[in-house]
């Protein structure tokens, strides 16, 4: 199988396994137990805790490690919402349902959501005043790096409007972490969510970073956890695989992006010669490692079947969107028609992938085409 579909979900690294084993091991201890494999648990916390604020360029106290992407992106939105007045929060209509999900669940809780328009290349536009500057508004919460499409937003922008009226950012990076240089600081956001599982670390470890000074209202109240922010014992070795991936991450970064972003180019330079294909915000500045792309007249999730009957894995739509049959709804906030829209496919490439399987890919839809009768361009 030829895995294509990190956006979904990245391989653990062997060096990242081989940092928790230990922790699956012999150093079991409670990091709040004061013994000393209690200590030893808490020291290994301590340096996941610098390894992953070096990675996006936070201090190791800003740091509050959660269980997944989703939870943090839970604890920013309601932890914020609970510790001020009610009112409005601006969103783009193309954030993930670990958004979504928390939104909705404001709006039936004394909250407003004010859209955020973007255009047909998926980045936000001017069109949005009214949310701006509306006098209720709250905060706002903007993806950096789309997880279909990879269309990066502008958030330093964003935040520096916001930061103009004493309003906060949060900033779902998840899709961007271990993708793209990251400073915390310099972004300009107030709270940042990142995961483990998205930079070649295990699932169920997720951070939030949390600009010092900025309360928020805890989703899980217990023992004092993560400065009271997140009750509940540590999972130690998912965190230390966490802090490993980040160290790797972060050193390997560039080389790693030049890699993916000369695959991406590959493949979309050989979509150009196939009949009918379409790539989604072709002309954004985008992560390098993603290509969202419809065939004409496929269905997107009939291509991905077809992709993995000939030992592709990819994606149509989100992952967690996928089975649903539903058009995808980032595509639909960018204008694109619903059936173009159902056609959508997700290549996400990793750092693993090599340029060899690049054209293995092509023929294979080269291939598919024919199979559907369509290897002649569309009329
Ligand atoms: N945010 C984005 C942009 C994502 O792509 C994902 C996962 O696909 C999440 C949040 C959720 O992260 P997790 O899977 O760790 O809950």
């Amino acid at each position: 199988m030829i895995y294509l579909d990190h956006n979904a979900t990245t391989p653990l690294d062997e060096r990242v396994r081989e940092s928790m084993l230990p922790y699956l091991g012999p150093l079991y201890g409670n990091p709040s137990s004061l013994h000393r494999l209690g200590r030893i648990a808490r020291s290994a916390i301590g340096t996941a805790r610098e390894q992953v604020a070096a990675l996006v360029g936070a201090q190791p106290s800003e740091v509050i490690f959660t269980a997944s992407g989703t939870e943090a992106d839970n604890l920013a939105i309601k932890g914020l919402a609970g510790k001020l007045r009610p009112g409005v929060i601006a969103s783009p209509l193309t954030e993930h349902p670990a958004v979504t999900g928390p939104l909705d669940y404001l709006s039936r809780h004394d909250w407003r959501i004010q859209t955020l328009a973007v255009d047909a290349q998926g980045s936000l536009t001017g069109d949005s005043q009214e949310a701006w500057e509306h006098p209720d508004l709250r905060f706002a919460t903007v993806m950096l790096a789309n997880n279909e499409t990879g269309v990066i937003q502008d958030i330093a922008r964003v935040a520096d409007r916001l930061r103009a009226r004493g309003l906060y950012l949060h900033c779902d990076a998840v899709q961007a972490a271990g993708k793209l240089p990251l400073d915390f600081h310099r972004c300009g956001a107030h709270l940042l969510s990142i995961s483990a599982h998205k930079i070649y670390g295990p699932k169920g470890a997720g951070a939030l970073i949390v600009q010092t000074g900025v309360e928020l209202e805890p989703l899980l109240h217990g023992g004092g956890q993560e400065r009271d922010l997140r009750g509940g014992t540590e999972n130690v070795a998912a965190l230390v695989g966490f802090g490993k991936a980040a160290e790797l991450a972060k050193s390997e970064l560039d080389q790693r992006y030049a890699h993916m972003l000369r695959l991406r180019q590959v493949l979309e330079s050989g979509l150009a010669s196939l009949p009918g294909a379409t790539i989604f915000a072709g002309d954004s500045e985008r992560l390098p490692n993603t290509v969202q792309f419809a065939l004409t007249r496929i269905d997107g999730e009939a291509l991905v079947m077809a992709l993995d009957r000939r030992g592709f894995a990819v994606s149509s739509g989100s992952a967690c969107a996928s089975g649903a049959g539903e058009p995808s709804p980032v595509l639909l906030a960018m204008g694109v028609e619903p059936d173009v829209a159902k056609g959508a496919v997700r290549v996400s490439f990793g750092k693993d992938n090599s340029e060899e399987q690049v054209p293995l890919l092509l023929q294979a839809l080269k291939n598919i085409l024919a199979d559907f009768g369509l290897n002649r361009a569309a009329g």
